[in-house]
């Protein structure tokens, strides 16, 4: 057993975090905003190619101001992936809107055939569509944006897991009217807490930028014609984020490293599949997920975990959550046999080469 557990995905810091931590001390920003918070928008931008960033305490927040300032309100129908972690779709609710889930195709992400259905089966035209890059995978972009602008439904990326996936050579988060990113402890880059909200409409950041600081108007005193919240992101935060993303690139590579290296050492049993690259993308492989032909996932992750090894089920698709029983979906069962099937494995881009040897090591025992 190890001494030592091996994470699913821990955070790993670049080394420059504590020296701009310490800037923020020295010039007192510690809150309310402060410089780290511009510089840690403008590195998005320049790294992703999106026109505007307004960093925000998480992707949770942010995706709620995406649908707030793209109009979506009460009894609006919003399309979503259906294979997705809830944070993705809980601002809908929030929003009181009703979802329309989308389950996937062989990409494991949405798949567009399934999008088409939804769209004409929907009660009314729904008004937004939030698409999941699951696990750092790339949609099929193509047709999705294409299906998008033919109907005249907004497209809200999901990157919470993808920031550093590419398609044609285009960021994550940037095919969309609108994209979000999430630096939350367990992502390819971590503040401990923390999301981006980004887009080439710069109205539309403006006014995400003002609805995420309780809607203050312009004048001298506390002034408030509508509702807003409190989703900005804290200089301290932003100033981690400034480090990790000096170091984004190698963390990508990295984590990209370690999915080959599992595929190298576990590629040989016929029972084993890999999460698909589709033609033309650059996942980030923010986790190397597989699935079983026979073996139990579960027995797998027993026999992980009795080596303090830490591994996970597949996101349990939201057409299946008892939150959603009575929403609409379109559905041709791959996401419920991938979760059926699927074991998420310990990618962290800390680990070494050893790490992953040792937790193929656990699985072939099982499989044997
Ligand atoms: C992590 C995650 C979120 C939520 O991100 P937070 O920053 O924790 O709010 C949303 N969607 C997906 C797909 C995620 O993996």
């Amino acid at each position: 057993m190890h001494n030592q557990r091996i994470f699913l995905s821990p955070p790993h810091m670049s080394g420059k975090e504590q020296q701009y931590i310490s800037e923020v001390f020295e010039s007192n920003y510690i809150a309310p905003l402060g410089a780290f918070v511009e510089r840690f928008e403008q590195s998005i931008c320049n790294y992703t190619g999106a026109g505007f960033a307004l960093a925000t305490n998480t992707a949770t927040a942010a995706l709620h101001l995406a649908l707030r300032v793209l109009g979506i309100g009460s009894g609006d129908y919003v399309l979503a992936s259906s294979f997705t972690f809830v944070g993705s779709v809980n601002a809908i609710l929030y929003q009181n809107a009703h979802p329309i889930f989308v389950d996937s195709d062989e990409s494991w992400n949405i798949s567009p055939r399934l999008l088409k259905k939804a769209i004409i089966e929907s009660p009314k035209k729904p008004k937004a569509l939030i698409v999941t890059h699951l696990y750092g995978q790339m949609c099929k972009m193509d047709e999705i944006v294409q299906i998008c602008k033919e109907e005249g439904i907004y497209l809200i990326e999901d990157a919470a897991e993808s920031l550093g996936a590419s398609y044609h050579g285009k960021q994550s988060g940037t095919f969309g009217d609108m994209g979000v990113y999430s630096f939350n402890g367990n992502k390819i880059l971590t503040t401990s807490s923390g999301g981006m909200l980004v887009s080439d409409n710069e109205v539309w950041i403006e006014k995400a930028k003002f609805l995420s600081t309780q809607a203050k108007e312009d004048a001298p005193y506390y002034e408030h014609k509508e509702y807003g919240y409190n989703y900005r992101m804290s200089n301290v935060l932003a100033a981690i984020g400034v480090a990790q993303m000096e170091v984004l690139e190698e963390r990508v590579e990295r984590r990209r490293e370690i999915f080959e290296l599992y595929r190298t050492l576990l590629g040989g049993y016929d029972e084993i599949g890999f999460m698909p690259e589709i033609q033309g993308s650059r996942g980030n492989r923010w986790l190397t997920t597989l699935i079983l032909d026979k073996t139990d996932p579960y027995k797998i992750m027993a026999e992980l975990e009795a080596e303090n090894i830490e591994s996970r089920p597949l996101w349990k698709p939201m057409h299946l959550q008892p939150l959603f029983q009575k929403s609409i979906v379109v559905e041709n069962g791959t996401s419920e046999n991938l979760f059926n099937r699927g074991i998420c494995l310990p990618s962290g881009s800390s680990m070494s080469n050893e790490d992953v040897e040792c937790v193929s090591d656990v699985i072939k025992k099982v499989l044997k």
